[in-house]
């Protein structure tokens, strides 16, 4: 008298284990849904099979319990491994009663790896596992999860990310993740693995919370590190390709140690694309040079204003934005050519990659520090968001380029300091901020008293 319950795996007889197939073919009667009986029919031959409609676990493994009690060798078959969201849990609370009752779980292949398989290597790293059905799960606790897996930077596999009746969960899901990731986060979407129709394609976050999947559909969500090589989906674990041991070998993942103590310096060497020194210096009437007339110059030049910067912008144009302040800056309309001396920081803010990049060379060849917009590694040093009160001032960056969990750490940071001063100064600042403005607040700056209009930006 055993029973057994076997993950068959993501779809066809091949991509099930030896001993899920052995352990079919073994018994006597088969349990399961439909549709995963049809997957296996080849094996079934002359065995007495009980199957039953998508939502009739309870009544499924009843039945097989019954059947194994009378003394038959029975196996439930539940698809990809039956112990996620699978029947050997459901199994076992059922035959809570029936301690005699020998039963063995035999596992599967998930669909998150069969689906990260087909993508690439995914889920290298730590990775978050869940279900968007809220048929037995309340979606405020499937929220928290989100939260708190996207929070923690996992890697996220979704599960039935959408049904017939439930068509907005995956927008919903995705909208969630986008406080904590970049919509730019790619994803990989695979439908049917290892069954007739399987496809797969990468979207970014931003264009899977449109995607029409179904529940046929797995999801893989990258996590910050989480990019395309070659058309594969890959979140790399933390080698670096680059680092060799003397020979011409890649170091093997049992060696970073030896190497470290061979070379102290090349942690510090590895890191130094991320590795700065925050420093908070005097700028009340330092001449500041930001080059480009956008948005981004723009966020750049309020928050340098609100530190006393004396600036000069130089673009042939300049935004809307840019025009609210023109009075409290020195705007040279015309391309960048080279930086005059004199300037005590550089921002490139301009669209164009190549003159961003030959701002950066220039302002370094000067010795003047640098910040370019679309590059960290260009940069010697990072714009942070700012958030201040009570006498604190916060900057804030992000190690890995992550601009959203920078704005949502500012945001952090500004309510902790907020609740640390006194209610009179709390509540105009509440409500300042509910009014996007710091209201009536005036500076002296760039020797003339401004109307402050907006609070500091943070990228
Ligand atoms: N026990 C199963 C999961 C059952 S929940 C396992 O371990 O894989 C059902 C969900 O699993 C589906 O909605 C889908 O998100 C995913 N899934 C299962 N098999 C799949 C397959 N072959 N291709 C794509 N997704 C699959």
């Amino acid at each position: 008298m055993k029973l057994y319950v076997v993950g068959t795996g993501p779809g066809s007889i091949e991509e099930m284990t030896a001993k899920a197939r052995a352990t079919i073919e073994s018994c006597e009667v088969v349990v399961g849904y439909e549709f995963y009986i049809e997957l296996v029919r080849e094996l079934l031959h002359e065995k007495k099979i009980i199957s039953t409609g998508m939502t009739r676990e309870i009544e499924r493994c009843k039945a097989a319990i019954d059947e194994a009690l009378k003394g038959k060798s029975v196996c439930v078959i539940s698809g990809g491994d039956a112990g996620v969201y699978g029947m050997a849990g459901l199994l076992l609370e059922l035959a809570e009663p029936y301690p005699h009752l020998e039963i063995e779980v035999i596992p599967g292949v998930t669909a998150a790896c069969s689906a990260a398989a087909v993508l690439g290597a995914p889920l290298c790293h730590d990775f978050a596992v869940i279900s968007l059905s809220d048929r037995l799960t309340d979606w405020e606790i499937i929220t928290k999860r989100l939260q708190s897996a996207a929070q923690g930077d996992f890697i996220i596999s979704l599960y039935n990310p959408a049904s017939k009746t439930r068509k907005l969960h995956l927008k919903k899901a995705c909208e969630i993740i986008m406080h904590y990731r970049s919509p730019k986060t790619v994803c990989g979407i695979v439908r049917n693995v290892g069954r007739d129709g399987e496809k797969s394609i990468f979207l970014s976050l931003n264009e899977l919370a449109d995607y029409d999947a179904d529940m046929f559909t797995t999801i893989i969500i990258g996590n910050s590190g989480t990019r395309l090589i070659n058309g594969r989906l890959v979140t790399p674990r933390g080698y670096d390709p680059k680092c060799t041991d003397g020979s011409d070998e890649t170091v093997s993942p049992e060696k970073p140690k030896v190497i470290a103590q061979e070379n102290p310096e090349r942690e510090t060497q590895k890191a130094d694309g991320c590795l700065r020194f925050p420093l908070f210096m005097k700028l009340v009437n330092k001449e500041v040079l930001i080059v480009g007339g956008g948005k981004v110059a723009t966020r750049r030049a309020r928050v340098l204003l609100d530190f006393g910067a004396a600036i000069t912008v130089v673009s042939p144009e300049i935004c809307r934005d840019m025009q609210e302040i023109a009075g409290s800056i020195k705007w040279i309309k015309q391309d960048f050519e080279n930086i005059e001396k004199g300037f005590s920081l550089v921002i490139a803010a301009t669209n164009d990659r190549e003159v961003n990049k030959k701002i950066g060379e220039n302002a370094k060849g000067l010795g003047i520090p640098v910040s370019v917009a679309d590059r960290k590694e260009e940069s010697t040093f990072w714009f942070p968001a700012i958030a201040k009160g009570n006498g604190i001032v916060a900057g804030i960056v992000s190690e890995t380029g992550d601009h959203f969990a920078v704005k949502e750490t500012a945001i952090k940071v500004r309510t902790v300091l907020r609740s640390q001063v006194t209610p009179h100064v709390q509540s105009l600042q509440i409500h300042s901020d509910s009014v996007g403005m710091d209201a009536g607040a005036r500076e002296l700056t760039h020797g003339r008293v401004i109307e402050r209009k907006r609070m500091y930006c943070s990228d």
